[in-house]
């Protein structure tokens, strides 16, 4: 198998193109799958982004459509030749932005279109005449019913990231997508996961394909340096910034379960001086695209974002990654780690555990079937006031009470989950003498407020203050 590029023979201007990049040798999802790309096949390709699957298919796509190339201005000599689906807008992005460096060199085009932004620039574009088209699916279908793409020339077509674009339910955009192509085409399908829904994906839509394996899915890098810290939920704020200022972080990525928590957290690290922006769902997309741009730009230093936002995308070298909640699928802690100590690089991976992630830990330990050490943080002067660190001493409890790993089978809702027994035993409170006297009636014993008709709370507004009318008749006795 070559390992360098050289010996594939690709075409001069991208072999200059690669040269440019600078890679040095083939990945192993590019030494196995771009001589079977070369010959016309179809692959099934399980990778994850990070691996360099985009040069993977997209060097020897660019390679066979070679044949094609000219420098005619008329976009009927630009077909739409391959279409590269893709799940997000922000790795439609990405690989559109790779592709381009690809075939830099080349008169081949390629456009990108998702949704989420104005179609008119996208249209222009399209009407222009494209050879390489790289999309999502939704986006795809608007621009096909508006005549804006035709898809009777394509020759390649790539799913990508396949697992992710079902998750979120665009099999039925990709099947009629899939219906408007020509029949006689090659299909290259990548995924993290080879799922029984993908296998059937694969059987109804790929022909006899090469079946590539190279990333390993669920398995830690060893060059992350992983930390599981016992925390209350009020601690996590604090824990996480003491850790950035003690080990010096530039930069790191921040995992959060929800949106909402994405949006708030960020808020308020932002607030505290951090300088932080979040990737999530709601934000519209013009937004997540600049704090994509200013995270790799350097200009950000913490990035808040859900699994769903960050998942795919191409951030290398994050020295740190914080899993300030516990992920809900274990695989996504192995997804969120992969983030940093990319490439040989050491990383840092800080997972924050509080007393109702027993479970949640219990599912990441049968996945890395390895035993997590929960430790505990030594906070500085400035710690929460009035909070225990009692994470650790809880988890012990649980484990007294019953293995964490006994209650793995328990359903998903965390709300129904059976939830360790927590015994906090604080430092028993010091007495004080008043507290054990009977109870003694006030000396006037005067009847209560709501019993004599006093308006309690015009009380507390202020004579400054006057209230509006309706708010007045709230506090009318009568
Ligand atoms: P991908 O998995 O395609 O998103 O690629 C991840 C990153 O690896 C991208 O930034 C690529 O530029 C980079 N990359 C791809 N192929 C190679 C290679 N052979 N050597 C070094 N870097 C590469």
């Amino acid at each position: 198998m070559p390992s360098s590029f050289s010996k594939l023979s690709l075409a001069e201007p991208l072999a200059r193109a690669v040269a440019e990049m600078g890679y040095e040798s083939m990945t192993p999802i590019q030494a196995q799958a771009i001589p079977v790309v070369l010959t016309g096949k179809d692959v099934m390709g399980a990778a994850q982004t990070g691996t360099g699957k985009t040069a993977a298919f997209a060097l020897p796509l660019l390679q066979r459509l070679m044949k094609h190339e000219n420098t005619s201005t008329s976009p009927a000599r630009h077909p739409v030749r391959a279409l590269v689906l893709l799940p997000t807008r922000e790795l439609a992005d990405q690989v559109a932005q790779q592709i381009k460096l690809y075939a830099k060199y080349t008169n081949m085009r390629s456009a990108v279109v998702f949704g989420g932004i104005d179609m008119k620039p996208q249209t222009i574009e399209l009407k222009k005449g494209v050879e390489v088209l790289v999309a999502t699916p939704g986006r795809l279908l608007d621009h096909i019913e508006a005549k804006n793409a035709v898809l009777n020339q394509v020759e390649y077509v790539v799913l990508d990231e396949a697992d992710r674009m079902l998750d979120i339910g665009f099999l039925p955009d990709l099947q009629r997508i899939l219906s408007y192509l020509p029949k006689q085409r090659t299909t290259l399908l990548f995924s993290a996961t080879f799922s029984p829904e993908i296998k059937r994906l694969a059987n109804s839509y790929l022909q006899d394909p090469v079946t590539i394996e190279v990333a390993r899915p669920n398995q830690e890098a060893s060059t992350v340096e992983q930390h599981f810290y016992s925390v209350t939920d009020e601690e996590k704020r604090h824990a996480l910034k003491q850790i950035v200022r003690q080990r010096g972080l530039k930069q790191a990525f921040v995992f959060v379960n929800s949106k909402l928590g994405c949006a708030r957290l960020a808020r308020s690290l932002e607030r505290e001086g951090m300088n932080t922006t979040a990737l999530h769902g709601d934000k519209s997309q013009d937004e997540r695209l600049k704090a994509l741009a200013a995270f790799k730009a350097g200009e950000v230093d913490l990035l808040v974002a859900t699994d769903v936002a960050a998942r795919g995308l191409d951030i290398k070298d994050v020295p740190a990654v914080f899993n300030f909640d516990v992920p809900f699928n274990a695989e996504d802690y192995v997804h969120r780690i992969g983030r940093t100590g990319r490439a040989g690089q050491s990383g840092l991976a800080v997972t924050f555990v509080s007393g109702s992630d027993t479970r949640l830990v219990g599912d990441i330990e049968k996945l890395l079937k390895r035993k997590i050490e929960l430790e505990a943080i030594e906070f500085d002067e400035d710690r929460p006031r009035g909070r225990i660190n009692d994470g650790r001493r809880a988890w012990r409890e649980a484990g007294e009470v019953g293995d964490p790993r006994d209650v793995l089978d328990a359903p998903r809702d965390r709300d129904r989950a059976p939830r360790p027994q927590r015994e906090y035993r604080a430092a028993p409170a010091p007495r004080d003498p008043f507290f054990d006297q009977p109870y003694q009636p006030p000396a006037n014993d005067a009847p209560p407020a709501w019993e004599a008709g006093i308006k309690p709370a015009t009380s507390r507004v202020s004579t400054n203050i006057k209230p509006k009318r309706k708010v007045a008749a709230l506090f009318k006795s009568e």
